[in-house]
Formats: C-alpha cells, sequence, structure tokens
C-alpha cells in the first residue's frame, strides 16, 4: 500500500464475482457515437435505433402448403381447378362455389377462397377436377397477413444485438440501411520479459506469447476494432507509456500479466498517474488479481497473465463490460444452465471456481464433466472445454448426479 497513489486503491479484502461484476458494469457506459451501415455490413453490429416494420409482414395472406385455394363452406364437394397460383406469380381471377386454384407454398390465397386442401388430401382426377379427402375449416393452411409483424409494430429494438436471425428479419422488411452504435475500439498488450513472439527458437525461461492470439480471438468474436499494441517489457516506464498511448486512441485497454500480488504495488503507484484504478483480489479461481478502473477516457482491465485466468476473467468482466459499452442491451452475460454432474469434482470451499468442462449428451439426458487438470496454466482444458462449471465459493467437493451451473462457451450464433 505504500506506493499507492491518489485515486489508486488496493482492496485488501477479496471481492466477490458477482459484486466484481456489478461494479465494472456500473462504470461501464455505451458509446455514443453512431453510423449508418447497410445490412449486409451489419452482423455482429449494435442496432442504435428501434425498427417498426414498415407494413405488414406477411403483405398477403399466403399458402402454407402446396395444394388447393378453395371455399371451406363448400364441404367436400368436388371442385374444378381454375388456375394456378405459385410463388411470384398469383392468379388472378376469384375462386367461385365448387372451384379451387392450384397453389404452392408462399403463394397469394386467390380471392373468394378462404382455406387450401393440403394436396396429400386431395384425389385429382384426369378432367382438371380434384375431391377433397377431408373437410377444410376456414383459414386452414393459411398464413394471415400481419401474422408475423403487423404494420408499425416494434420489429427490434434499438441495443439489439444483431445475429443472423436479426439480420434476416430486417431484410424481410427491406430494411437496406440501419443506424448502429459506433464499433467499441480495444486495445490490448502483453505485458511480459519473458514472452517472446511465435516463430523464433525461445530460450530457457522464455514462452510465446499465447494471450496476445486468445484475447484477439474473443475480440473478434464481439466484434470491435482491435488495435494490438504489442508486447512490453516489464519495465514502469515503457507500460506507463504504453497505457497512456492506448488510453488516447482506445475506449477500452486491455493488459494481460503484472497484476500479481508480486507486481501489483508497482504498477498501482504507476497507473496512479494515468487514472484510477481498482486492484482487485476476486474471490474466484482462476483468476485471483484483476485490475479495473478507468484509464483518462479508457476503460481499463488488467487481466491476469495465466492463460487461462486471463480467459475466464475475460469472459466474466470484459466481455459483458463490452458488450454494455458496445450499446447492446442487458443482459450482458450468458445465462447460467443448471445441470447433473457425470462425475464428482474437487474443490476446496473458499473461492467461486470456474472449472472447465465438457458437455455430455447421455441416454439419461445432458450432463456435464470435467476437464482432467484445471490449473490455471494449463491451456489444453481449455481448448478442450465447451463449457464453464461454476461452483459457489462457500462449496466443497461436488457430487456426480448434484446441480452445478453451467456457462456454455459454444454457441449457435
Ligand atoms: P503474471 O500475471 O505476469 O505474473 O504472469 C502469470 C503467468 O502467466 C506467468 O507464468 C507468465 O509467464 C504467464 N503469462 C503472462 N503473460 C502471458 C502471455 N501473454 N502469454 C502466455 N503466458 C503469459
Ligand atoms: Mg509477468
Amino acid at each position: 500500500m505504500a506506493h499507492c497513489c491518489s485515486g489508486n486503491e488496493r482492496d485488501s479484502l477479496a471481492k466477490s464475482v458477482t459484486d466484481a461484476r456489478d461494479a465494472i458494469l456500473a462504470a461501464s457506459l455505451p458509446v455514443q457515437g453512431t453510423e449508418n451501415v447497410h445490412l449486409g455490413n451489419a452482423l455482429g453490429r449494435v442496432l442504435a435505433m428501434d425498427i417498426h416494420a414498415p407494413a405488414d409482414v406477411p403483405a398477403w395472406s399466403n399458402s402454407a402448403m402446396d395444394g388447393y385455394a378453395l371455399r371451406s363452406m363448400d364441404d367436400d364437394a368436388i371442385r374444378r381447378i381454375i388456375g394456378q397460383s405459385f410463388a411470384g406469380h398469383p392468379f388472378k381471377g376469384r375462386v367461385g362455389a365448387d372451384e379451387c386454384v392450384r397453389i404452392m407454398t408462399g403463394a397469394v390465397v386467390p380471392e373468394g377462397a378462404d382455406a387450401v386442401l393440403v394436396q396429400e388430401e386431395a384425389e385429382v382426377h384426369a378432367d382438371r377436377k380434384i375431391t377433397p379427402q377431408t373437410v377444410s375449416k376456414a383459414g386452414a393452411n393459411i398464413r394471415q397477413p400481419g401474422e408475423d409483424l403487423q404494420a408499425g409494430a416494434l420489429a427490434l429494438e434499438a441495443g439489439t444485438w444483431l445475429r443472423p436471425a436479426q439480420i434476416g428479419l430486417l431484410a424481410s422488411l427491406g430494411i437496406a440501411e440501419l443506424a448502429v452504435y459506433r464499433r467499441l475500439r480495444v486495445a490490448f498488450i502483453s505485458t511480459g520479459d519473458e514472452l517472446r513472439p511465435l516463430g523464433g527458437a525461445l530460450a530457457p525461461g522464455q514462452i510465446y506469447d499465447s494471450n496476445r492470439y486468445a484475447l484477439h480471438g474473443m475480440l473478434e468474436r464481439l466484434d470491435c476494432e482491435i488495435l494490438d499494441l504489442g508486447r512490453i517489457a516489464d519495465d514502469p516506464e515503457s507500460i506507463e507509456a504504453a497505457l497512456h498511448s492506448a488510453a488516447t486512441v482506445a475506449d477500452v485497454v486491455i493488459s494481460t500479466g503484472g497484476v500479481s500480488v508480486g507486481d501489483a504495488d508497482y504498477i498501482a503507484a504507476l497507473l496512479g498517474r494515468l487514472g484510477t484504478i481498482h486492484f482487485w483480489k476476486i474471490n474466484m479461481k482462476p483468476g485471483r488479481p484483476l485490475a479495473f478502473g478507468q484509464l483518462g477516457n479508457a476503460t481499463f482491465f488488467g487481466l491476469p497473465g495465466n492463460p487461462v485466468s486471463a480467459m475466464v476473467t475475460f469472459y466474466q468482466f470484459a466481455r459483458p463490460s463490452i458488450l454494455k459499452r458496445m450499446g447492446k442491451a442487458a443482459p450482458w452475460t450468458p445465462p447460467l444452465l443448471q445441470l447433473p454432474l457425470a462425475q464428482d469434482l474437487q474443490k476446496k470451499p473458499g473461492r467461486t471456481d470456474f472449472q472447465r468442462g465438457h458437455l455430455l449428451q447421455t441416454p439419461a439426458g445432458l450432463q456435464v464433466a470435467g476437464i482432467g487438470q484445471q490449473a490455471s496454466h494449463i491451456m489444453s482444458g481449455m481448448a478442450h472445454a465447451d463449457c464453464l462449471i461454476i461452483l459457489a465459493a462457500e462449496a466443497g467437493h461436488a457430487k456426480a448426479g448434484s446441480l452445478v451451473d453451467v456457462q456454455i462457451l459454444e454457441g449457435l450464433v
């Protein structure tokens, strides 16, 4: 604490994951700037405007099946086929008594018809007549206008993160241009004298700078503008200069390494000159040390150097903050599933555990199992995991069959 400067705080008490995340989210404000983009370039961006349906979707009643458009009131009477309505080629006339129109899925239901008889339920005769095998109810197999969205209805709200389904919906409304929040600029640096770039041989004591690549990947998934500021030696002037210039160009600055107990005092002293930084001991495993705060106008995350800790803390703290700063509406954290454990898990009471796990599809349903070694430098475990198993701070060993909280790492969208 002797080195701590004004505006700096090194909490002596461990902080819970939830308290840390709440504090981080409270300090993470959405970007203000917006820009107009074409829908084709909007994937991964956050909508900055409410979108209302400009017209009914669907715009007209159309068939849900291939079959025959007819009047339900004529029951099972033999019908004469008077024409056809194909997708993009509507039938122009009107369906009268004991008449029908051959119709395909998505084609306009012709005037006069109020039901579609599916083709499997029609006996077709050589003289262009059919005998219905069932009586159609009014509205059968017809998609009504405005069934998806009525004209003027709120289709998507500002703050929606645009994934493929939202892009598809906007396209179905004919929206070509839309306002999105500007991309968040995220700068990152790795600290450590031992780090070497890929490609060269390693001298004893040296390691490859793997966090840079994992971080880059996690940021790309969030569609941020990424500023890779390289590798900084464990030297106060270099770190100060790098963080200072990062904070002038980026909305978020992320460093890895140099925040563990041994380093924190001197980093704390250094960063106190640049902003207000908290040095937290988070009550979690992996990822106990975490620095968070404000560097000039930028949000700062000092993630631990151990590669698994860096990833787990990124997902628990930096990702929610970045999503909120991108303009996304809540939630900023993924849902927690409760799944039965397939095997016992070892744990000491004290800290919230984020064990790397994998999902098992069993005859009894979905279960979850831990992945071998759980130390914070074992990247192969992280690489084989498809989920994190979260065990509460006070919990001890977890027994096979008990329900545990699970965060899925893989997602369809
Ligand atoms: P530190 O947080 O700086 O004390 O580092 C903790 C551990 O993480 C040490 O074993 C470091 O060598 C390792 N480490 C730090 N930065 C990186 C990085 N960029 N890539 C891979 N390992 C790292
Ligand atoms: Mg270090």
